[in-house]
């Protein structure tokens, strides 16, 4: 008989009545349950009660009333459900939810067909974890005896790592049940505890859970798993529990007998999940007040006893795990939506846009206090530290290998503080194309870049080069304050009034001197522009891009255009000209798109009057694998001398993607030293991506002269030189005095460390 405490992190819920008589009694129970402070609110399934709602839309009812409590099935069918429908549903509420849904299934029917049930449970557990594993090559394909699924496109993957709980059917093989959950779940439902009251019933009850659980224990055993991966639940009758809730009132100590009895089945008989059922109001309020008395005994005697508190995960995910990081450590508020690599999410998590990782470990905080406990338990570990918003960063340095990786994107809320102002707050995990989209009913924008789905943190700290550029200059120089984690885990404000020199230092070198976990912004008023994609024939690549050049440089400061040229193809360079227009007026739009037309022979175009958003719309996420491989360089003005060796380098054809934007106007406007960021007399920032570090390396090494510093966004050149081409003399001076008293120990390394020296790797 099995009398071990399991050391599951106590749970204390409520099992939500479904009843048609009374539709609202689900929402009402659960929003009191949270107010309650319990932990957890269960919608069961499996009644062939005709007057019972339909399990999963009561969980989407409730989801949607509630913001904290965990959100549980039990029960759950799947005849009728096909799995590979249930799990697109399970996902999408779980994302809704913000990652905090548990689904519970069961077999479906009992009796003779127990075993052929069973078989379409776990048929139906496979179709369930294949569709979540959206990162998996390929559609998925399952042809088995219950469930056909011939190629669906997998996905969502949930907001979190979701556990899978199983449990009998009233009248069901509990063997088969307990036997399958032993190899697949990740939680078990105890068969439900009613029984007699008293102290009799009591025992009775420790007894017949003890003896479930001893069978469990050795199904897992036998499967090769360590009892504690799996949570047990049990759900309670409030009646047999002699949980008399009008007799416990605000003032009365809750009885001793329950406290005592659930504490046993928690410390004695290793269940972590207790649930009551069949309750009111009023036997809710008793249950809570219970609760606290039994969450307190359970705590004193685990700490009196030295038992570890945890889910230990299973042994494949443990056998992925990499030397350096307590897993075991980790915060128990960063748990839920840790990554880890034998973590199914993990795929999706591991690279990014430019560069493939395999780090050991992903943080997801949600809020600004669980960076902060991010960072203490990141240092904390002998491994590399790695700072992710959107993924995007060229250089890939938000993601490692064999390290910890950062990541903010779920703090993405976008707000607007102060209408008048035009003041808006922005947390680092939001998409530029995310913002625009929710300034665009405003009749603002805030310059970012050309492509929706950069991050907020990587571009803000850095620059902003964008369509706006010319105009209101960079995104940086829109900043009015930022909330910072520094090293030593302090939360501070920066802004031209707090922490002015870290308010410099951010602007440009954010990321070498703390997390920014929010940015004040104030934006521009942007109506409709003038959008234009324009190819033309730029054969004569010396002479066109000095044309290119002065037109740019000429070009009222409402337009900012980006140019990209690859290698001769069928002996015509390309060039292709992005350029946008501030303006909805087809004239003024026309008059500013000639010069550039008439540059050399125009081979297609297309000119369109849209909303902002449209320029820079969210795309599909995108992983890549590898080592991103680009130089970066800052020019004043495309001389003949720089076009030339630039069309040397766009006819060698060792960059498929070399690109010029106009970094100039309104740019110019901020002194060089009035930021981090100091390229403001150049004109124009160029960027060549290529395949061979070696290869670009001695094309650019050839051409560095004509330039005056690098973009620190578009840099991916690893010698300690480039440090000085992206933040000049002066700028670098100050920078090393900054991150000499804001981050001493260097623990922001990984993205052009400007400490002297750096601190070596990880
Ligand atoms: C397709 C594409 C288009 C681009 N277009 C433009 C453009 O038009 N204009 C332009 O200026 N740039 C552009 N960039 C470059 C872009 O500015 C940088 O890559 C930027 O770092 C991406 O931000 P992120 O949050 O997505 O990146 P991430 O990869 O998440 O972060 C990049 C780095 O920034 C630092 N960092 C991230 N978040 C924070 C934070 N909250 N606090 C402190 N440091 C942090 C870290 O060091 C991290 O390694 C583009 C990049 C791509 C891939």
């Amino acid at each position: 008989m099995s009398g071990a405490d399991l050391g599951h992190p106590l749970q204390l819920g409520i099992e939500l009545p479904v009843s048609a008589a009374d539709p609202g009694a689900a929402v009402r129970l659960a929003r009191r349950a949270e107010e309650l402070g319990l932990d957890l609110v269960v919608v069961a399934d499996g009644t062939d009660d005709g007057g019972a709602l339909d399990a999963w839309t009561v969980l989407g009812a409730v989801a949607g009333a509630t913001g904290r409590v965990d959100l549980a099935t039990r029960g759950l069918r799947l005849d009728g459900r096909p799995p590979a429908v249930l799990a697109r549903a399970v996902a999408s509420l779980d994302h809704l939810a913000g990652g905090r849904v548990t689904p519970g299934l069961a077999a479906g029917t009992g009796g003779a067909d127990a075993d052929d049930a069973l078989d379409a449970l776990a048929e139906g557990v496979d179709v369930l974890r294949g569709m979540w594993a959206a990162a998996e090559p390929g559609p998925l394909v399952h042809e088995g005896r219950h469930h056909r699924v011939p190629g669906a496109q997998r996905g969502p993957a949930p907001a979190h790592e979701l556990a899978l709980w199983l449990g009998a059917t009233p009248g069901s093989a509990d063997d088969g049940a307990r036997t399958l959950a032993a190899r697949v779940a990740d939680g078990w439902w105890l068969p439900t505890a009613g029984g007699a009251e008293g102290a009799q019933g009591a025992r009775a009850r420790l007894d017949a859970v003890r003896r479930e659980q001893a069978a469990l224990d050795a199904a897992l055993t036998a499967a090769g798993r360590d009892a504690r991966e799996v949570r047990r639940g049990l759900v309670l009758d409030g009646a047999s529990l002699a949980l008399d809730p009008r007799a416990v009132d605000a003032t009365a100590a809750p009885s001793a007998p329950v406290v005592d009895h659930l504490a046993a089945l928690v410390l004695d008989a290793g269940v972590g999940t207790l649930v009551l059922a069949g309750a009111d109001e009023a036997a809710l309020v008793a249950f809570a007040r219970v609760g606290a008395a039994v969450r307190d005994r359970v705590a004193a005697a685990r700490a009196a006893r030295g038992t570890r508190v945890g889910t230990v995960r299973s042994a494949a995910v443990r056998a992925a795990r990499v030397p350096g990081i307590d897993y075991d450590g980790i915060p128990a508020a960063l748990t839920r939506t840790a990554v880890e690599p034998g973590d199914a999410g993990y795929a999706a998590v591991r690279s990014t846009y430019m560069r493939g990782g395999r780090p050991g470990l992903v943080l997801r905080p949600g809020d600004t206090a669980e960076v902060v406990e991010a960072l203490a338990y990141a240092r904390a570990q002998d491994v590399p530290l790695a700072i992710r918003s959107g993924g995007h960063g060229i250089s890939g340095r938000s993601t490692n290998d064999g390290g910890i990786v950062l990541d903010l994107s779920r703090m993405s809320a976008i707000e607007v503080l102060d209408v008048a102002t035009r003041r808006i707050r922005v947390q680092p995990g939001a998409r530029w194309g995310e913002v625009a989209a929710a300034l665009h009913p405003y009749g603002w924008a805030l310059s970012s870049g050309d492509y929706g789905g950069v991050g907020v943190g990587g571009l803000a700290t850095a620059g902003g080069i964008g369509f706006l550029a010319r105009e209101h200059g960079l995104t940086l120089d829109h900043l009015r304050a930022a909330e910072v984690v520094l090293a030593d885990g302090s939360v501070v404000r920066a802004s031209d009034d707090e922490n002015a020199d870290l308010f410099w230092g951010v602007r440009g070198a954010g990321a070498n001197l703390g997390i920014v976990t929010s940015f004040e912004f104030e934006v521009d008023e942007v109506g409709d522009v003038g959008f234009a994609q324009l190819v033309l024939d730029a054969s004569d690549t010396e002479q066109f891009l000095v044309d290119y050049g002065a037109t740019v440089e000429s070009a009222p400061r409402d337009t900012t255009a980006f140019l990209i040229m690859g290698p001769p193809r069928g002996g015509i360079v390309a060039a292709q000209i992005m350029a946008m227009v501030d303006s909805d007026d087809p004239q003024t739009i026309i008059e500013r798109l000639n010069p550039f037309a008439r540059i050399a022979p125009l081979l297609q175009q297309q000119v369109q009057v849209v909303p902002y958003p449209a320029v820079v719309s969210v795309p599909q996420r995108h992983t890549s694998e590898g080592e991103p491989v680009t130089r970066s360089g800052m020019a004043e003005h495309l001389t003949p001398e720089l076009a030339a060796d630039a069309a040397r380098l766009v006819r060698s054809g060792a960059t498929p993607f070399f690109q010029i934007r106009a970094a100039g106007g309104a740019v110019h406007d901020v002194p060089a030293d009035a930021t981090a960021y100091a390229h403001r007399s150049a004109n124009f920032s160029i960027v060549a991506m290529g395949s061979s570090r070696r290869r670009i390396d001695a094309l650019w090494d050839a051409m560095a002269h004509h330039f005056h510093g690098a973009y620190l966004s578009f840099e991916t050149d690893p010698r300690p030189e480039r440090l000085a081409d992206v933040f000049p003399g002066p700028t670098l001076e100050r920078l090393r005095e900054l991150k000499r008293r804001y981050d001493p120990e260097d623990v922001f390394r990984h993205n052009y460390s400007v400490a002297e020296p750096p601190a070596v790797v990880p």
